[in-house]
């Protein structure tokens, strides 16, 4: 029986992985610029954590979760899922590991895989990757923050080479104005739900946000005559906003602000935004983020080691998204190929030979590889070095009088010439 990857993932093969490490060596140059340090977590966390931090109401949390179980009969594991996403994991061992003690702003970065049950489609995958910063501590609560971690999103996709971007903010304002904001959205919907579908009327229900993000076209006409604006934001709340903004002009970062935008998880409160990208259908989504000020508290089990206020703020941006976007704006990065030296067996008998002579390259540093073949033509061992990307193919072989012969070939000119057996690592890297 044959099998295949499951659906909804996929294999990164060698062909693709340029890219791929492209996006991530550019994504590490600007974390660097910005102060941020890698942290690995694992891949599966307790349930626990991502019920009680995204919420019960959420998608993510309801529908998607991959549960992991233990084959052991005795096992009496917590129950496990693979983790849908990355700021949960991060602030549990930020608390762990009792960061804030030593950091009055901890700035963490990861870049791993993401799993959520969803179902597959152009640009929506059950594992899929991402790219993300968190911005946690005392001295994370500043408006100042806000803006340069948006703009620390926005250079990764600029560097990375994505055009046609657009940065969307909005305030959900202090965790009382973001209740204040739900409840007048539940009054000016009351009348109307009654008319819209009964997934409409269960998001009303259990989060009134998620239906500002509704592709129901009916609910979708409702949210769009509602005049939402900042008028949930408290004085505090509008000026914390205004200062974020203010931020991101002082910063050139170009924006726009979306009443519409929430995002629907349960812990975000203030700044919220998202990165779209034009051109790549439903799923357009590049990234988003957003603050979380009370996360950090909740999830810490009462055991308060730092009683000081912890702010919070990230964001995640899709890889796969990302290269699709590079990929339908022309300008995906190709893997190219390469290696300095591809010996080629000119007789099967000489095989210890060019595997002795490969290995005395590498030991030079030089990259060098033969293709195990040493009974096939060696027209076909040149086809397979021109594969490999070699710039040198040097030959072993034997002339009529079956005395030894070595010559070298630069694969780009096509010019042969003999090599002396003498330092024969010397003679390339002079070459090189
Ligand atoms: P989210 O945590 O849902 O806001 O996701 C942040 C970013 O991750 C999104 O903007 C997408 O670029 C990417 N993303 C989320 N879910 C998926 C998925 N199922 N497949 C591929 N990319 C995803």
């Amino acid at each position: 029986m044959k099998i295949s990857s499951p659906r909804g993932t996929s294999d990164i093969l060698p062909d693709q992985i340029a890219a791929w490490q492209s996006l991530e060596t550019t994504a590490r140059t600007l974390f660097r610029t910005y102060g941020y340090s890698e942290l690995r977590t694992p891949v599966f966390e307790e349930t626990g954590l991502f019920k009680r931090s995204l919420g019960e109401t959420t998608e993510v949390v309801n529908k998607q979760l991959l549960e992991v179980k233990s084959q052991r009969a005795d096992a009496q594991d917590a129950g496990f899922c693979l983790r849908p996403e990355g700021t949960a994991p991060v602030v549990r061992a930020y608390n762990q590991h009792g960061l804030g003690r030593e950091e009055f702003l901890s700035k963490l970065f990861y870049v791993g895989p993401m799993f959520r049950g969803e179902r597959p489609q152009k640009g929506r995958l059950r594992q899929f990757h991402q790219i993300g910063a968190e911005a946690i501590g005392r001295g994370a609560d500043h408006p100042l923050l806000d803006a340069e971690i948006m703009a620390l999103a926005v250079n990764i996709l600029k560097s990375a080479g994505v055009s046609d971007f657009k940065l969307k903010i909005n305030s959900l304002g202090s965790a009382e104005d973001k209740q204040n904001f739900a409840q007048w959205l539940r009054d000016e919907l009351k009348d109307k739900i009654g008319h819209l579908s009964d997934t409409c009327k269960d998001q009303y229900e259990r989060n009134v946000f998620r239906l500002l993000d509704s592709k129901d076209a009916a609910c979708r006409e409702v949210i769009n005559g509602l005049d939402i604006g900042t008028r949930h934001l408290s004085a505090s709340g509008a000026a914390y906003f205004q200062r974020v903004r203010e931020g991101l002009d002082r910063l050139g970062i170009a924006y726009e602000v979306s009443a519409q935008l929430v995002r629907g998880l349960d812990y975000y409160t203030h700044t919220v935004f998202e990165i779209s990208c034009a051109g790549l259908g439903a799923q357009d989504a590049l990234g988003a983020g957003g603050r979380y000020n009370g996360l950090i508290e909740q999830l810490d089990g009462g055991d308060r080691r730092f009683p000081q206020t912890i702010g919070a703020i990230g964001f995640a941006l899709g890889m796969e998204r990302i290269l699709l976007a590079l990929e339908a704006q022309g300008r995906a990065v190709q893997t190219k190929r390469s290696l300095d030296v591809f010996v080629v067996c000119g007789k099967a008998v000489l095989e210890r030979e060019t595997f002795a002579l490969v290995d005395s390259f590498r030991r030079e540093g030089i990259a060098a590889d033969m293709d195990f073949g040493g009974e096939r033509p060696v027209k076909k061992q040149f086809e397979q070095a021109d594969r490999l990307g070699a710039r040198f193919t040097v030959i072993l072989g034997e002339d009529d009088a079956g005395a030894a012969s070595l010559s070298v070939k630069d694969m780009a000119t096509g010019i042969q010439r003999p090599l002396s057996p003498e330092n024969m690592a010397g003679q390339i890297k002079n070459m090189l």
